[in-house]
């Protein structure tokens, strides 16, 4: 994997050109992608004349920041001009008319974007299995899987199709993916990087954030993704901290808490070896390891499969096959239901157009034309994870249930931030495994959701909370496949977990 500080270094120096540069990372696509099924759309011709462009700036010293990134994309950041399909059926047509921030910020910076990545449909799901691009592949072993819902773009990294990539991270969608395949992910603070042009999963919990191949290359994506965006109402105003400077601080004796709660039942026990082995080497440096309690851990998996599907189910209601999404066969319609097309496109003007009312009154009665339509586009369009969460998510704000169910999730989300508070007036980062176990094989959890749920258990806290965290590689299970070490930071203290993950790579070798 490429140090994006030494290609700039190269490119600068005219010891590289970035068509040729490029060009190594089209060919490893060619070769690895049939098999990894990591990037669901590449145009090899705009990206050779996007780099030639970029190399023109190179050589003209007018160059931004990021000249030698070559970046993929999750398949759920809007590209003006790209398909963005979040690998569901019911978007597989859909191609935006605008970028999202995130990519304005980049190719602001000359960053070149090779491609679309993979993903579990809507970002839901930890084994990149539920897509309509067929599963990613874990490059370390391709009968496993390479984890999710960003599993292309973690993927795309370690198999060399890119230098870095972006993911979104909801319930553990970097930082999981990026433990099963060997990469450094970075989850930012809720609100640090824009969420303008993110397709929506749980509003209170998405964010975008980075895959790279060292921590240093982290730091350099997120110093230029992060910042206020008045496109977004939720991002924040705070400075954004000085990224580079925090991985440069190797000598800096770090308070690292370590929290029971996350080395108990369930923990593969050479994965906890590895994280062990890691603590204690940090220890060895010089970091203070403080014993903390996160008492309510244990409800975090509960509250947030209701809390998350409660917020996917209203943001998935805009898929209805009329403003948005796949749109049944109307003449279809009309031979199963013996119905007049010209009946469903009235309702549909109704619908949209100027009486609300009494467009109201017809969808109450739940069985209009347009209500069929509603129901067969949906039907037809979302997979099957994506509906149970669109069932759960309604049950538990349906009028009997919400008290007992969405009411109560969010109490013990004020809860479990409240444990993070607690930690932190104590600590600077909290450390533990990144997931349970080792990448798994495909389809071992396909039948068994609860099982897959059980994937996020150390990640999904920190979205709960709003807080940072980062997978950094923490060494290689006797099984071959990579283990990952999670650090997790205080709101807006990237730097922590950054210099956290930097001292872990140096004790792991890295350059
Ligand atoms: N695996 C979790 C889920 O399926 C997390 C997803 C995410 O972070 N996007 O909800």
């Amino acid at each position: 994997m490429d140090n994006l500080l030494s290609v700039q270094e190269q490119l600068k120096a005219g010891k590289t050109d970035l068509t040729d540069h490029a060009g190594r990372y089209l060919d490893t696509i060619n070769e690895k992608n049939p098999t990894v099924n990591a990037i669901v759309h590449v145009d090899d011709e705009q990206v050779r004349s996007q780099a030639a462009t970029i190399q023109k700036k190179i050589d003209d010293g007018t160059a931004g920041r990021l000249a030698g990134a070559v970046v993929g994309v999750k398949d759920v950041i809007c590209e003006k001009g790209k398909k963005v399909t979040c690998s569901s059926h019911i978007l597989h047509n859909f191609e935006s008319v605008y970028n999202a921030t995130v990519i304005e910020r980049l190719l602001k910076e000359d960053a070149l974007l090779i491609g679309r990545c993979n993903m579990d449909e809507f970002a839901m799901g930890s084994s990149n299995e539920n897509s309509i691009h067929g599963p990613a592949r874990n490059p370390a072993n391709t009968e496993y899987v390479p984890g999710g819902s960003s599993g292309g773009s973690a993927a795309a990294v370690a198999a060399g199709m890119c230098s870095v990539s972006l993911g979104s991270d909801t319930g553990g969608s970097i930082r999981q993916p990026a433990s099963y395949c060997g990469v450094v992910g970075l989850k930012p603070t809720y609100s640090r990087v824009s969420r303008y042009g993110l397709v929506a999963f749980a509003s209170s919990f998405d964010c975008i954030g980075p895959f790279s191949g060292n921590v240093t290359d982290t730091a350099l994506m997120l110093q230029h993704l992060a910042g206020y965006d008045s496109m977004d109402n939720s991002s924040s105003d705070k400075p954004v901290g000085n990224y580079l400077e925090a991985v440069r601080q190797n000598d800096r004796k770090l308070k690292i808490g370590v929290p029971d709660e996350y080395f108990g039942d369930g923990l593969d026990d050479e994965v906890r070896q590895i994280v062990e082995t890691n603590i204690k080497a940090l220890e060895k440096e010089g970091a203070e390891l403080v014993p903390i309690r996160l008492p309510h851990t244990k409800y975090g998996i509960a509250t947030y499969y209701i809390l998350a599907t409660a917020e996917a189910s209203s943001n998935l209601a805009r898929y209805d096959g009329v403003r948005y999404g796949h749109r049944a066969d109307f003449k279809k319609i009309e031979e199963e239901l013996g119905l007049e097309v010209k009946a469903i496109e009235q309702e549909i003007k109704i619908a949209v157009g100027a009486d609300k009312e009494e467009a109201i009154e017809r969808l109450a009665r739940l069985d209009t034309p347009l209500i069929r339509l509603y129901k067969k586009s949906r039907t037809e369009g979302f997979g099957t994870e994506v509906k149970r969460r669109i069932m759960l998510g309604t049950y538990v704000l349906s009028a009997g249930y919400y008290d007992a169910y969405y009411a109560k999730a969010q109490k013990v989300r004020r809860l479990i931030k409240q444990d993070f508070e607690n930690a932190f007036d104590k600590v600077d980062v909290i450390v533990s495994p990144t997931a349970p176990t080792t990448a798994f094989k495909l389809g071992e959890n396909q039948d068994d959701p609860v099982q897959m749920y059980l994937n996020d258990v150390y990640t999904i806290s920190a979205n709960l909370a709003g807080i940072c965290g980062i997978s950094v590689p923490a060494g290689t299970h006797s099984n071959g496949l990579p283990v990952g070490i999670q650090f997790m930071g205080n709101a807006f203290r990237e730097e922590d977990i950054l210099t956290a993950a930097r001292q872990t790579e140096l004790l792991n070798g890295g350059s």
